[in-house]
């Protein structure tokens, strides 16, 4: 059995953008710190899954008693916009592009990208629950356009083409899908972007 500074530096490396190293450093930050620190991190690592849901209809995640139900207050917010819906990988990049206020309809959490040459793109992402959903949604009468708001990265058209791709025969009867403009320069993760890069994304979409 590993000590437990191994298997909390397996953990850490795990992390997105952290390696090994980086990983060991954490552990030994932590060995410092004074243990009702220790304690309280513990304690909250242990309520991440009691008291944080995963939203039904766009996945991102909330504190479940800000809403009864099962979806977040975002989602059950008759005023919000219902002809649009956006797309992005994560919970950060919603959270960013929400604060910008440049956008006001509403939201899905892919729950990652789809790397190039991927096998089997539909286990790595909610492929299959954002088809669904967009299809719903398309079929009701309320969804005009799909926003693939994706890093400029090769993952990130990957997934878009993909996107594109599966969504051909709605866009063949009157779905607009649209990618956000590229003032996002090469590369650039929307996690990292700020709110008037943003909004000149979502003004240049196309
Ligand atoms: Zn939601």
């Amino acid at each position: 059995m590993a000590s437990p500074i191994e298997q909390l530096t397996e953990i850490f490396r795990h992390f997105p953008g952290i390696g090994p190293k980086q990983a060991r450093r954490f552990v030994y930050y932590l060995l410092g710190r004074p243990d009702y620190d220790l304690k309280k991190l513990a304690g909250l690592l242990n309520l991440l899954h009691n008291e944080v849901s995963e939203c039904r209809d766009c996945h991102r995640f909330f504190p479940k008693n800000a809403t009864a139900g099962a979806i977040c207050s975002l989602c059950a917010d008759q005023d919000i916009d219902h002809s649009s819906l956006l797309v992005v990988e994560k919970d950060v990049d919603l959270d960013n592009i929400k604060k910008s206020g440049a956008y006001t309809g509403r939201y899905f959490v892919l729950g990652g990208l789809i790397p190039i040459l991927e096998k089997n793109p539909e286990e790595k992402v909610r492929l299959k629950l954002l088809r669904e959903r967009i299809e719903t949604d398309y079929r009701a009468g309320n969804l005009k356009e799909v926003i693939l708001a994706l890093s400029a990265n090769p993952d990130g058209d990957n997934t878009a083409d993909y996107l594109q791709a599966t969504l051909h025969h709605l866009m063949d009867t009157g779905l607009k899908v649209s990618l956000l403009g590229r003032g996002l320069s090469t590369g650039t993760e929307l996690e990292y972007s700020d709110a008037d890069t943003i909004k000149n994304a979502l003004k240049n979409r196309a």
